[in-house]
Parts: C-alpha cells; sequence; structure tokens
C-alpha cells in the first residue's frame, strides 16, 4: 500500500517537498474491518485551509476517496461494494466502517445508476454538490426570482450552486478565473456570467450582471469580491459564507476592506457554515440530486489526473484554478 505524509506544514502556496510518498503495511484484517482500495481520490480546498487544525506532520494527508470494498469482515460492507472513505491519501486501507469521530465509510446510494461514474460521489454527488444544496436551501434559504451571485462559480462546488439556483427558478450571475469557465457557465444556464481576472472594476462587473443588485450571495473567495459583492446587495440581502480560497495561501492576512456602513445601511445577514451540519440529510439529498442529474438538469465535469503518485500536483493545480470542474485522482 502507498501513502502520502504531509512532511512539513504549507507556509504560504503549497509545494511538492511538504508531501512525501510512503509504503505501508497493511495489518490482517480483524472482525469488523474491511479493507478498502481507492479507485478515484479527491483534491479539494479544505486541505489547504484546515490543515494545521486537523493534522501533525508526519500524518497522513486527510482526505476523502471513492473505494471499493476487496475484503471484508463486516457484513454491513460487502466485497465489491462502493463506499466514500475518510482515509486519506492512501491507496489501501484497513479499516472500521466507524471511528471515534463519526463514519469512515459511508456506502454510496444503492440506486446509484450505472450511466453515472461513481467518482460523482467525491464532487456534484458528494460533499461539493451537498455543500451547494444546504448553502441555497438552508442558509440563503432562497425563493424563486430571486437574484443570486456565486464566486469560484466554475468550481466543484460553484457550478452545482448555479444549476440548482436554475432548477429553483433564480436568476444567477457566477464569476471564474477564465473566459473558457464564462463559456461554461453560461453553457450550464448561469444567466450571467464574468472573468475576474480580466474586469476592470469588480464593482461595475457585478453592476452590470445584475443592476437592481442581488438577494444573495453564496461567498466561496474572499478578499476584494467579497467587498464589491458587499456593496451590492439589496437591502436584507443573505450572504452564506462557504469559503475564501483568495486567502488560504497568505503569509499575512489581507487588509481588504469589509465597509461595516454596508453591512449595517443595507441590514444584511451574513452567515458562516459547515457541509457537515446537515449530515443527517445527506443520503435523501444525494438521491434527489441524483434525480435532476438522471432528469438532465445537473451536469457535471471532473479534471482527472491519472496515478496515485500525482496527488500533490494535482491538489496543487485545483488551488491555481488550473482547469474545469471538480479535481479529482484516477489510481
Ligand atoms: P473549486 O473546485 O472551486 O476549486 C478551487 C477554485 O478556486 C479554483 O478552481 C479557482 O477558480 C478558485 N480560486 C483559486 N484561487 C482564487 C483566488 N485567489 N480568487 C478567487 N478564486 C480563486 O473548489 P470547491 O468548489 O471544492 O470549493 C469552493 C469553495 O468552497 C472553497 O472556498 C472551499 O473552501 C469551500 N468549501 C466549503 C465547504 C463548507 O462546508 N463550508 C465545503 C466545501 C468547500 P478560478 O479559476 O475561478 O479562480
Amino acid at each position: 500500500a502507498k501513502t502520502w505524509i504531509l512532511k512539513k506544514h504549507f507556509e504560504g502556496f503549497p509545494k511538492e517537498s511538504n508531501f512525501e510518498l510512503r509504503e505501508e503495511v497493511l495489518p490482517e484484517l480483524q472482525d469488523g474491518d474491511v479493507l478498502v482500495e481507492a479507485v478515484y481520490l479527491s483534491v479539494d480546498p479544505y486541505m489547504r485551509s484546515l490543515s494545521k487544525m486537523w493534522i501533525k506532520e508526519g500524518d497522513v494527508q486527510y482526505g476523502t476517496q471513492l473505494a471499493k470494498v476487496v475484503k471484508s469482515k463486516d457484513p454491513a460492507f460487502p466485497e465489491g461494494c462502493y463506499v466514500v472513505a475518510n482515509c486519506g491519501w492512501r491507496t489501501h486501507t484497513v479499516t472500521k466502517a466507524k471511528g471515534p469521530a463519526g463514519p469512515i465509510l459511508t456506502r454510496i446510494v444503492s440506486e446509484w445508476p450505472s450511466d453515472i461514474s461513481v467518482s460523482l460521489a467525491l464532487g456534484s454527488l458528494g460533499m461539493p454538490g451537498l455543500t451547494a444544496l444546504y448553502g441555497l436551501e438552508e442558509v440563503c434559504k432562497i425563493q424563486p426570482g430571486e437574484t443570486i451571485l456565486v464566486s469560484a462559480a466554475a468550481g466543484a462546488v460553484g457550478a452545482m450552486v448555479g444549476q440548482i439556483c436554475k432548477i429553483k427558478g433564480c436568476k444567477v450571475v457566477g464569476s471564474a478565473g477564465g473566459d473558457d469557465k464564462v463559456a461554461y457557465l453560461k453553457e450550464l444556464g448561469f444567466d450571467q456570467a464574468f472573468n475576474y481576472k480580466t474586469v476592470s472594476s469588480l464593482e461595475e462587473a457585478l453592476k452590470n450582471a445584475s443592476p437592481e443588485g442581488y438577494d444573495c450571495y453564496f461567498e466561496n473567495v474572499g478578499g476584494p469580491l467579497f467587498t464589491a459583492a458587499l456593496k451590492n446587495m439589496k437591502p436584507g440581502g443573505r450572504i452564506a459564507v462557504c469559503g475564501g480560497i483568495a486567502t488560504y495561501n497568505d503569509t499575512t492576512p489581507q487588509m481588504c476592506p469589509y465597509p461595516h456602513h454596508e453591512i449595517i445601511t443595507r441590514q444584511l445577514k451574513i452567515e458562516g457554515f459547515m457541509v457537515r451540519s446537515w449530515q443527517h440529510k445527506d443520503e435523501e439529498s444525494v438521491k434527489r440530486m441524483l434525480k435532476w442529474m438522471k432528469e438532465g438538469k445537473l451536469k457535471a465535469k471532473e479534471v482527472v489526473t491519472v496515478g496515485f503518485e500525482n496527488m500533490p500536483t494535482a491538489f496543487m493545480r485545483m488551488l491555481k484554478g488550473d482547469g474545469l470542474g471538480k479535481a479529482i485522482v484516477q489510481v
């Protein structure tokens, strides 16, 4: 079995030298154990933003994988079934289904159609898709006819945000860092989209895309776009703070002005959230999203890097915004 270790905590943008590839000898299976083999591994922004909080140097890099059960001493996880496994950057893992902090293995829903790749359980039909759904339904509580802004819109979460907004009868505006990404957003049905890297003024771009302002902002990036969005919110607007990827690699915090008077005079409601707060709804939510996908209302793109040895490269590419879609690694 192979593993990637976090050798040195990140300072600034991650480097190949932060990681080390190691061989691992697996233990014999005990009663209740399962041996899983990674098929696809996910690389996500939280691996950068939460790293110092979640692991020590020398630990296996944490993360989620779509894995196949290859040996089992737990009847709930028979050989051949697919699981989403919180096993970190490992090719093979011997584990129990539950750990002290919650489930380690979750079987993909039994209704998974054969023509939909199981890899989407790490993307549109997994954690990022659920983040989009809960941010819109539970935090923003979007209503038909409202106008929603989303940043990092062509990414795993953002692309789902836009498509769910359309399913729910909203107008949606997205920002992304490339003209190819803007074209993709239009293909997905976004009403307006712009390239935040090339517009001369973020505030003007937001105004042009929706002169009447925004009822909700699904915030993924932080930095200057957040400030510009505040100035374009409608009175009583709601902001779901999902992430701040523009700030994750900062060595000194960005000093962006977050003007209090905009928050006060527009009477904005700003709420941070974590996808895991609605874990009890995950199974039902995945089934709903699968149905939308089968009906052709949801599309998904993936950026697939081949080879477990390329995990750090895929992770760094995702952070830079190279490629269009959910970043995954195929073992
Ligand atoms: P993405 O697939 O969107 O990949 C990251 C994207 O961030 C890149 O493609 C890039 O797109 C964009 N990006 C990188 N640097 C910058 C920058 N300086 N300014 C603006 N955009 C930048 O990732 P996810 O969809 O998985 O995650 C999106 C956000 O959601 C992240 O902030 C993440 O931390 C957060 N998140 C939060 C969760 C929660 O429970 N609260 C759960 C899951 C994700 P581009 O080319 O457009 O710049």
